[in-house]
């Protein structure tokens, strides 16, 4: 991988106010994911491609990502970033909105990292629940959402992404199949290991 080019592209999307996944939250996850054999793990929201390609870090030899994006200037960046930072052969780039791409997947993933539209977060979980293996472990960025989620905040337009994301978390707490933990890195991660 070309670290520089990869450089290059952090400075670019922090220039833009693309909301490319934080420092610390990378550390965590990295942290994570050090003793974890990861031969494929799914991406729910590319951006410019800039978290998946240094997610490409963590796999191992023959591993891939698949990351879904909807927007499409967003893609085409994504598309030409992978090529500059020399990692397109691991990191496959599916268009389209999650909610209509994730039902057509029927892969088994060792990690998923979501972070993509908060409002459809029950409905991703839903779906990686269907797809993680055993011992795999989901990701959910921006799970506290500037403090607003364990606030008593609910009078906002972000008022549906706050009731979803704590939608998300009750579900990811109350399942016995996980073993959940959030953090406060970033803007809030949720970490959620498959038991059984
Ligand atoms: N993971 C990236 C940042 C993603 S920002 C990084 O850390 O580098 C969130 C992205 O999710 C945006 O580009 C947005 O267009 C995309 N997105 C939001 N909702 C989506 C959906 N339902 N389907 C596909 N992409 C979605
Ligand atoms: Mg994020």
């Amino acid at each position: 991988m070309n670290k520089e080019e990869l450089e290059k592209v952090k400075k670019k999307a922090l220039d833009e106010h693309i909301p490319i996944i934080m420092d610390d939250t990378l550390t965590v996850i990295q942290e994570k994911l050090k003793n974890t054999k990861v031969d494929n793990l799914l991406e729910i929201g590319t951006a410019v491609g800039y978290s998946a390609m240094c997610f490409t870090e963590f796999l191992s030899k023959d591993g891939k990502i698949d990351t879904i994006e909807r927007d499409i200037e967003k893609i085409q960046e994504a598309r030409i970033n992978v090529k500059k930072v020399e990692v397109e052969d691991k990191i496959n780039i599916i268009e389209g909105d999650a909610v209509e791409v994730l039902p057509t997947l029927n892969n088994k993933y060792d990690v998923i990292f979501i972070d993509a539209a908060k409002g459809k977060y029950p409905f991703f979980l839903k779906e990686a629940l269907r797809m993680i293996k055993t011992h795999g472990i989901i990701f959910a960025d921006n799970i506290l959402y500037k403090g607003y989620v364990m606030s008593d905040y609910n009078k906002h337009k972000q008022r549906t992404a706050v009731r979803n994301l704590r939608e998300y978390i009750k579900e990811i707490m109350e399942n016995e199949d996980l073993e959940t933990e959030i953090l406060e890195v970033g803007d809030g991660l949720a970490i959620s290991k498959k038991i059984k």
